[in-house]
C-alpha cells in the first residue's frame, strides 16, 4: 500500500526520478486497457510513466524493483491478448518517447530504431529508399516496433518473409533489477552464446523492457500483384489454398476469409463478389517485373479451378480493403472476441468448420480469416460489448477454440501472444518438463516476478 502511495502521489519519487510531465497518475482509462477493451479486459494503472532514454527506463525498473512495484510495458497498445493490461495496478511504462531513429544505412540494408518507433514510420523510411522491411501486422500507425518485437508480430506477408524476429539482429533491452543489456547488433550472423536475442523477441515484456533494435531490411521487390480467388465454400477454398503450397509457387502472402467475414466485408471488396461467395483466397505474386508477372500468371491458374471468379484487383486497395475486414466485422454488432489459433495446413479446412460450430454452440455468431499459408485462424465471435451474458459465452467459446488448435496439432497462438487472454494455456499445450523450463527462465530473468506480471504464463 504504501508503494502504492508512493507511486501515485503527485510529485512522487517517480516525478523526481522523471521529472513531473513524464508521470501520469493513471485515471485515464486508455492506460489500462489495450485492443481487448471490447472483451471487456480492464486492469489498473498506479502511474503512467514516459521515459525519454533506455536509462530512464532502467531507472524506473530498478525503482519498482526496490518498492516490489509490477511494472507493465505499454507499446502502441494494439495488442490482442491483453498483454500491456496492468492486471496487478503498479506502473504502466509507455514507450512512447523512445521514438528515435538511431540509425539508418539504407546501403547496408539497415535501421538501429528505439522502441517507440512507429511500425509505419519503420516500414515508410525503408520505402523511401527503395528498401522493404517486411513484416506488416494491422495495425502499423498504432503499433510500435518494441511491441512487435515483444509480440514477434506477424502479418499477411509473413509467409514468404517471416515474422518480425526474423528481421530483428540485435536488441537493447533492460532487465530486472534495472540493467541495461545489448545483445546482437548490426550484424547478420552471431551464435555466440545462448540465443537471448530470440529469448527477449516474444516474451511480452515478461523478461526484459526492449528499448532498441537493430532490423534488417532487404531491396523492396520491383512488382507485387494479388490474385483473388472467390469460392462457394471452404472445402473449394482450402483446396486451392494446398494447390498453391503444392505447386511450388511461393506466393509473399496466402490469405482467406470464409463465408461469414465475407458476408461481414465483401461488400466492400474492390469490384464487388458474386453471389454465391462463401470463401476468398487471397494470394500475391512478387519480384523482379518479370518474376511476378510470371508468378501471377500461374497463380490465376491455379486458384482457378472450381472456382466462381478469379480477380487481380489493385494491390494498395486490396490491402486497405483487408485491413478493414477486421472493423466490417466489428461493426455488426460493436464488437469482436477474436483469438489466433494456429493449425497444421493440412487441418485448415477443419479448424476453419469447427469455428463456426463452436459459435453455433454457445449461440453466437462466428466467422474466420486469417494468413491461410500460415495456418493462422483468426476466430472471431461477433458479440455486443455491453452484454456480459453474450461475452461470458464468447469466452467459453475461446476454450474450445484453444482446445481445438491443441487437438488438431497446432498452437494457441500463431501471432497475438499469450497476454492474459489465454493464461493457463500454455501449460495444456507443453508437457510439464516445457512448462517447467519456462517458468525457470521467467525467474531467472525476473526473480520477483513484478514485469508484466500474470502474463504469458
Ligand atoms: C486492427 C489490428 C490488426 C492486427 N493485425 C495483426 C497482425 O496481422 N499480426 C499480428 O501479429 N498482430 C496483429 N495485431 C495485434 C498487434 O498489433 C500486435 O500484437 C503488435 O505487435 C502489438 O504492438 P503494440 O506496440 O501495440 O504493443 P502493445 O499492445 O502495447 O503490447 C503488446 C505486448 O508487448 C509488450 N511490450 C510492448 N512494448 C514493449 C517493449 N518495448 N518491451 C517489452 N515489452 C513490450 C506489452 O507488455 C504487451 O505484453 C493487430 C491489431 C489490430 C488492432
Amino acid at each position: 500500500v504504501e508503494a502504492e502511495a508512493a507511486v501515485a502521489a503527485p510529485g512522487s519519487e517517480l516525478a523526481a526520478l522523471l521529472g513531473d510531465e513524464a508521470v501520469l497518475d493513471g485515471s485515464d482509462p486508455v492506460w489500462s486497457r489495450d485492443a481487448t477493451e471490447t472483451r471487456g479486459i480492464e486492469g489498473r494503472a498506479d502511474a503512467v510513466v514516459f521515459p525519454r532514454s533506455a536509462d530512464e527506463v532502467a531507472r524506473v525498473l530498478a525503482w519498482c524493483y526496490e518498492h516490489d512495484v509490477p511494472l507493465t510495458p505499454r507499446g502502441g497498445g494494439s495488442g490482442f491478448a491483453g498483454g500491456a493490461v496492468p492486471v496487478e495496478g503498479g506502473v504502466v511504462l509507455a514507450l512512447d518517447r523512445l521514438g528515435s531513429v538511431r540509425a539508418f544505412e539504407p546501403l547496408l540494408w539497415r535501421m538501429h530504431v528505439e522502441a517507440g518507433v512507429s511500425t509505419k514510420r519503420v516500414q515508410q523510411l525503408a520505402r523511401e529508399s527503395g528498401l522493404l522491411f517486411p513484416p506488416d501486422p494491422g495495425a502499423p500507425e498504432q503499433s510500435q516496433i518494441g511491441g512487435n518485437i515483444a509480440t514477434n508480430a506477424g502479418g499477411p506477408h509473413a509467409f514468404k518473409y517471416g515474422v518480425t524476429g526474423r528481421w530483428v539482429t540485435g536488441l537493447e533491452a533492460v532487465v530486472p533489477p534495472g540493467e541495461m543489456i545489448s545483445v546482437g547488433g548490426p550484424v547478420r550472423k552471431d551464435v555466440a552464446g545462448y540465443d537471448l536475442k530470440s529469448l527477449l523477441i516474444g516474451s511480452e515484456g515478461t523478461l526484459g523492457i526492449v528499448t532498441a533494435a537493430w532490423l534488417r531490411l532487404m531491396p523492396a521487390p520491383e512488382a507485387a500483384y494479388p490474385v483473388v480467388g472467390i469460392y462457394d465454400g471452404t472445402e473449394a477454398g482450402c483446396e486451392a489454398i494446398e494447390r498453391v503450397v503444392g505447386s511450388g509457387l511461393v506466393p509473399a502472402a496466402l490469405e482467406y476469409l470464409d463465408g461469414g467475414s465475407l458476408a461481414a466485408a465483401g461488400g466492400s471488396f474492390p469490384g464487388g463478389v458474386p453471389t454465391g461467395a462463401g470463401f476468398m483466397v487471397i494470394a500475391e505474386a512478387d519480384g523482379s517485373l518479370d518474376e511476378a508477372t510470371r508468378q501471377r500468371d500461374e497463380l490465376v491458374e491455379v486458384l482457378g479451378e472450381e472456382v466462381l471468379a478469379v480477380v487481380t484487383p489493385e494491390p494498395a486497395e486490396l490491402w486497405r480493403w483487408r485491413e478493414g475486414v477486421a472493423f466490417a466485422v466489428i461493426a455488426q454488432r460493436g464488437g469482436k472476441s477474436g483469438e489466433d489459433v494456429v493449425v497444421p495446413l493440412d487441418r485448415l479446412a477443419e479448424a476453419i468448420e469447427e469455428t463456426v460450430e463452436i459459435g453455433r454452440r454457445h449461440d453466437l455468431v462466428a466467422c474466420s480469416w486469417g494468413h491461410a499459408g500460415d495456418g493462422n485462424v483468426h476466430a472471431n465471435f461477433v458479440v455486443d460489448p455491453r452484454d456480459e451474458a453474450e461475452l461470458d459465452r464468447a469466452r467459453a467459446g475461446a476454450e474450445e477454440l484453444f482446445a481445438m488448435a491443441i487437438r488438431l496439432g497446432g498452437s494457441i497462438s500463431g501471432e497475438h501472444g499469450i497476454g492474459w487472454t489465454k493464461r493457463g494455456w500454455l501449460e495444456r499445450q507443453w508437457s510439464p518438463r516445457a512448462v517447467e523450463l519456462h517458468r525457470e527462465l521467467k525467474r531467472v530473468f525476473d526473480p520477483k516476478g513484478l514485469l508484466n506480471p500474470g502474463k504469458k504464463l
